[in-house]
């Protein structure tokens, strides 16, 4: 079977007994599932992330072990020639949110997230193509630019139960969650192509996602406010060729669209060698943005370059925090008028170990008390939430622990979420809104004046 990911990192796998059951197609996407022993501690509910699903239905059914067994039955020929667009796998990997908790936490450190991707991507290329929604949500970033224009429209929808509810039918979008605004212009429009800062500092590279750019431009000006405090000169990435602003291709490949988000990819790349080349360190702002430079882009096939551009792409607080460690930060700040943070981290901010940066980075900020809520996925995960049918188990692993956390905080404690979704399921599920790091950190420098 022809794969759309590469999952050559596989090969070797299942040449020992451990993984003795690969399944008899697939190759090393079937030996990617084969990793799965079936030792079920995915079906555990202590601390950590792994696997929500299962945390919130309590059923064996909803658990990264079942994925992986129902994906190898599936390579086993169990469900007929055409097992993608069947109801088995569909109803297995239903519920998964591709928090990457299972990469982290599971003992053999099994990738369901990217093995829903190829699933999604072979079951897309059964039936001919995903379905509206799906292309749609994938579509986000080609779309930001003209959600500014139709803000009257969303608020209209996001204010008249009515109309909410006819967007439920006609696209599948939950009619209890607000919408996002656009803003009338984006960040990047306004900004200079000339790097910002002095000639002497340090440079860097700020890559500023679609969500950033387009949404909540106040979270990309607060990291430049940031840099330019420490003394670094912000290069701002921008494509070689068109105008139009960089995307990783996030919002594609979780929807299964794998071609276009490789394109996405490819200008991504193009864009970012040439720094990462020379050395300068590429800094982001939302996890599952910046994070995918350094994990899926090296199943996307995308060769050396990609490698070099994983190297040099960090997210802000894991710079600042190296920075803090080289004892090269300079950051002015001085205390909030809040003494008080709960901070929660996004699935891949912990999945890749950032969270020890958050705390380094929040401990900068002279008398702030903070504390990081044990949740696991915030419940959104991207599209997941929105969709109508998974909407109320999307806000049942918002309860598990985020949301009542937030709800008993100080009326005056900071909420940090350095996730775009994460921020939107805590103004929906708890009516508090929540910031950025970097908002926390622009708010705290201490400028002259
Ligand atoms: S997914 Fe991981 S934790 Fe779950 S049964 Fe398989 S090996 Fe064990
Ligand atoms: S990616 Fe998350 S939801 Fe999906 S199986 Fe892994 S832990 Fe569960």
């Amino acid at each position: 079977m022809d794969t759309e990911l590469d999952w050559s990192p596989y090969d070797s796998y299942g040449l020992g007994d451990a993984f003795a059951a690969t399944p008899s197609a697939g190759g090393a996407f079937g030996k990617a599932a084969a990793v799965c022993i079936g030792n079920r501690q995915c079906q555990r509910t202590g601390n950590g992330v792994m696997c929500p699903s299962f945390r919130v239905t309590d059923d064996p059914a909803h658990s990264t072990q079942h994925r992986a067994a129902t994906l190898k039955a599936a390579l086993n020929g169990e469900y007929g020639p055409q097992p993608f667009i069947g109801p088995e796998l569909e109803a297995a990997m239903d519920l998964c949110v591709g928090c990457k908790g299972c990469k982290r936490e599971c003992p053999n450190g099994v990738d369901m997230a990217l093995l829903r991707v190829e699933s999604l991507a072979q079951r897309w290329a059964q039936l001919g193509g995903p379905p509206g929604r799906e292309r749609l949500l994938a579509n986000l970033p080609r779309l930001a630019p003209w959600l500014g224009r139709l803000n009257w429209l969303i608020r209209l929808r996001n204010r008249v139960p009515i109309l909410a509810r006819l967007g439920e039918r006609w696209l599948g979008i939950a009619a209890q969650r607000s919408l996002p605004e656009g803003r009338s212009s984006s960040f990047l429009d306004g900004q200079s192509r000339e790097p910002l800062g002095m000639p002497q500092g340090r440079e860097v590279v700020l890559l500023v996602d679609t969500f950033s750019n387009h949404l909540e431009p106040a979270n990309a000006q607060a990291a430049v406010d940031v840099l330019l405090a420490a003394g670094y000169r912000v290069h701002l990435a921008r494509p070689t060729e068109g105008q139009r602003p960089l995307c990783c291709g996030r919002t594609y490949l979780s929807n299964g669209l794998v071609a276009q988000a490789r394109a996405e990819a490819e200008r991504m790349i193009a864009a970012l060698v040439d720094y990462a080349e020379c050395g300068l360190p590429i800094i982001g702002l939302e996890p599952s943005c910046l994070l995918m430079l350094r994990d899926e882009y090296f199943a996307l096939g995308l060769g050396p370059a990609a490698a070099k551009v994983a190297k040099s792409a960090l997210l802000l607080e894991e710079f600042l925090a190296k920075e803090h460690d080289a004892k090269r930060l300079e950051l002015p700040l001085r205390p909030l008028p809040a003494r008080r943070a709960l901070v929660h981290g996004h699935c891949h901010q912990k999945a890749f170990g950032a969270m020890k940066s958050m705390r380094k980075v929040l401990g900068l900020v002279p008398d702030l008390e903070f504390e990081l809520i044990e949740s696991s996925c915030c419940g959104i995960a991207g599209a997941f939430g929105l969709e109508a049918e998974h909407y109320a188990v999307s806000m049942r692993m918002g309860e598990l622990s985020l949301l009542p956390a937030v709800r008993q905080a100080e009326p005056d404690a900071l909420v940090v979420a350095n996730g775009t979704s994460c921020r939107h399921q805590i103004h929906d599920g708890a009516g508090r809104e929540s910031v950025h790091l970097a908002r926390v950190l622009q708010a705290a420098l201490d400028r002259p004046g």
